[in-house]
């Protein structure tokens, strides 16, 4: 795996490495390659806390001395982990919950059917009954691929015909976990951020109409980021906590961008936990996240 997320986040690291071996071969710690490097941690898009907690650090402890290339990314990689590793947090289905509801939303393409599936995928290997819900009732498309996913992870999934209500196929997917006894339901959400309104109205509605049946449900509530839209990310992940709640995150297409380093600016931010990233488009390309190991392959 470590081979993977190192390999998925080269483009991130090698922006990152090779502008900090730039700036800090034949250099003396200064003013003017403090700046050099705050501007590259900036545009790694690591976030202003990150960025001012590694300069801040070399400020105060290096300056006027040698600085080698290699200890300002080991310092790079501990302010990286520092941060995000009160964030390391597995998603804990709950059986007593009979059945546990994972809501899942975010914008069109960020990978939610597809983070769905792995889910669905590794849960089931930990011995989980679980069942499907395709939420995302305005696609028909969507309702096909998680489908498809279903048939892959070898779960039911409760459809209904395009156009049709999600709430109600939420509130009908938690009645039949009960009557079949799932233990999870993983419900997809459409995810069309052009109108926030109607997002906010249909997400409402989903969760008013679950919690007629389930008061405590949603159980958690996943917001899934595109980790290739940068900066993008943070105005979702805004706009998703205040519409729906979020208790967690996913990032996909950690696997060969070179926008990695927004995952940093994200937990900064939103301190919310990270439960899994995403480095690939198969079924077991979903990863409990690691911060350490995501902080070495950052800095690879
Ligand atoms: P949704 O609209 O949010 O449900 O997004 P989808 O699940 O349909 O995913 C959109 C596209 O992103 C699909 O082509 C997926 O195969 C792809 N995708 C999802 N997760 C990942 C990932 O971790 N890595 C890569 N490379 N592609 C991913």
């Amino acid at each position: 795996f470590f081979g993977r997320l190192t390999e998925g986040l080269s483009r991130t690291s090698t922006k990152l490495t090779t502008g900090v071996t730039d700036i800090f071969t034949k250099k003396k710690l200064d003013e003017d390659t403090l700046e050099e490097l705050e501007d590259l941690l900036l545009s790694a898009d690591l976030g202003t806390g990150p960025t001012e907690e590694v300069v801040g650090r070399l400020r105060r402890e290096r300056v006027g001395q040698d600085v080698t290339d290699e200890e300002v990314k080991a310092i790079l990689a501990e302010v990286v982990a520092d941060t995000l590793r009160p964030l390391e947090k597995p998603l804990a289905v709950n059986p007593s919950h009979a059945p546990h509801v994972i809501l899942v939303v975010g914008v069109n393409g960020a990978g939610k059917t597809t983070t769905i599936g792995k889910l669905a995928s590794k849960m089931k290997a930990e011995g989980h009954s679980v069942l499907l819900a395709a939420g995302d009732t305005f696609r028909a498309a969507a309702i096909e691929q998680l489908a498809v996913w279903g048939e892959r992870a070898n779960v039911p999934v409760l459809t209904k015909p395009n156009g049709a209500d999600a709430a109600g196929l939420a509130y009908e997917a938690i009645e039949k976990a009960r009557t079949e006894g799932h233990d999870v339901v993983l419900i997809d959400t459409a995810g069309r951020l052009q109108n926030r309104s109607e997002l906010m109205d249909e997400l409402g509605k989903i969760v008013r109409v679950i919690k007629k049946l389930a008061p405590e449900a949603p159980h958690d509530t996943l917001l899934v980021l595109d980790a290739t839209v940068g900066q993008n990310a943070i105005s979702q992940a805004s706009a998703f906590t205040e519409i729906a709640g979020v208790t967690g995150l996913v990032m996909t297409k950690l696997d060969g961008t070179a926008r990695g380093g927004i995952l940093v600016a994200l937990g900064d931010k939103f301190e919310l936990p990270i439960h899994y990233i995403g480095v690939g488009e198969g079924i077991d390309d979903l990863r409990p996240f690691d911060a350490g190991e995501f902080a070495r392959a950052l800095t690879a």
